[in-house]
């Protein structure tokens, strides 16, 4: 068979894929080829130190918690998304060991061929329930539940408007999407309305946003949000990975914290944080869950969450409904440190949530903060651009800090000398 048999033969969509190699002749002189076609990583890399990008992974030791070894040394966790302290949590443990007894290590296939299992279902129901939602869908992490949500929701003919601090994962699966993505400034609603303007010239338009921007640790205004998606009869997506577990009287969210629990719209989370897991969810009507089933790729073609896992986020979920305490702690910590925190040597961004963070000149102080705070016996790491776009300290506050900690934080943090010319 020659190759206009072939031609003839393909479906229109496969022809542009056939035909682009020649669009893509381009009319400048041609660059020429390097002999080492992965030469170029290591130039990039330097250009990383240059900026003081570099980033490196630091080992922990032991289970997780309020205190953990890092590179051999015991210090004081600020670093972590752990919030209610129950990724090293007994039960959790118990509950995992006890699934992988009874199901083994792996899921084994997609939850769509051999990989379903009852205790998934139990999972979705469960957190359904918290979310005070029609159905769930539990992904093998919140990036992934981002990614399917997003990719399965709009297309190429759809617009999406985005906070400009979203995760990566919403930005990702934005432009995964094909949608034209237009990125709002950060919380400026009166921009976004302005923009809603132009949802006329799509199909479908979807907002996203963060619910606590993990960055940053303030919230997105919600109510506005959600008024705005029905003015515009747009769907609006609310990435609750901070959340969950932290805000709301019963752990639901800022969805339950702004008092919208009734409100259509789609929760997305993680199972990673709060819940002290891994995992992610979305939650929403039973519709979107089936539609979801049915459309949602990093779903679909990836293997279902391991037991262990499964199980451990099932007795978070019990442990967040039945021990509202922890958040109530978590939120004493909060006070706590916020009250002391009048440093005149740092600038505190404004914050609503259990996330802290001070804001510094330069990639390089902050890297020098986080060395001259590690010094002191606290892990609270510099997080810099491209992550973010100005650098700064985070501090996450958990619910099994003790005064101490707080208090040695706050001497830490007061004596930070950052040296400028
Ligand atoms: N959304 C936000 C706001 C996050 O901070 C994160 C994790 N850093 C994710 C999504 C991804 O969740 P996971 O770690 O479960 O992939």
């Amino acid at each position: 068979m020659g190759h206009w048999a072939l031609v003839i033969g393909t479906p229109p969509h496969l022809l542009i894929s056939l035909i682009s190699p020649c669009l893509l002749v381009s009319p400048s002189p041609p660059l020429p080829m390097p002999p080492n076609p992965y030469a170029w990583i290591n130039e990039s890399l330097a250009t990383i130190h240059r900026a003081d990008w570099y980033r490196s992974v630091q080992t922990i030791h032991g289970r997780p918690g309020a205190m953990v070894i890092v590179d051999g040394r015991e210090v004081i966790n600020f670093a972590s998304n752990d919030y209610l302290g129950l990724a090293g949590d007994d039960r959790l443990v118990e509950a995992g060991v006890a699934a992988t007894k009874q199901f083994g290590t792996g899921s084994t296939g997609s939850r769509l061929l051999s990989g379903h299992r009852e205790l998934h279902r139990e999972l979705e129901q469960a957190i359904a329930e918290l979310k005070q939602s029609e159905d769930a869908l539990v992904f093998s992490s919140g990036y992934l539940a981002n990614l399917g949500a997003i990719t399965a929701l709009v297309g190429k003919r759809d617009l999406i408007l985005s906070d400009e601090y979203n995760h990566s994962s919403l930005k990702n699966g934005a432009i995964l999407s094909g949608a034209t993505v237009i990125e709002y400034p950060h919380c400026d609603v009166a921009t976004l309305k302005n923009l809603l303007s132009q949802r006329q010239n799509y199909r479908r338009c979807l907002i996203i946003t963060d619910s606590v921007f993990s960055m940053d640790g303030d919230l997105c205004p919600l109510p506005t949000l959600l008024n705005l998606a029905e003015e515009f009869s747009s769907m609006l997506l609310v990435d609750e990975a901070h959340a969950t577990g932290v805000m709301g009287k019963t752990g639901a969210g800022c969805v339950e914290h702004f008092g919208c629990s009734d409100r259509q719209l789609i929760q997305v989370g993680t199972l990673s944080k709060a819940l002290g897991s891994l995992g992610g969810y979305v939650a929403g009507s039973a519709t979107l869950i089936d539609f979801l089933r049915n459309r949602a790729p990093s779903w679909i073609y990836t293997t279902a969450l391991s037991p262990a896992d499964t199980a451990a986020a099932l007795a978070a979920i019990k442990i967040v409904q039945q021990e509202p305490q922890r958040r109530r702690q978590l939120w004493a910590n909060v006070d706590e440190l916020k009250k002391s925190m009048q440093l005149p040597n740092l600038k505190l961004l404004p914050s609503e949530s259990p996330i802290l963070c001070f804001q510094l000149p330069s990639a390089a102080a902050a890297l020098e903060a986080g060395k001259q705070l590690k010094a002191s016996g606290i892990f609270a790491p510099a997080i810099r651009p491209p992550t973010v776009p100005t650098s700064r300290i985070r501090i996450c506050v958990m619910a099994t800090h003790e005064l101490v900690h707080i208090q040695k934080l706050v001497k830490a943090l007061s004596s930070i000398y950052i040296y400028s010319d």
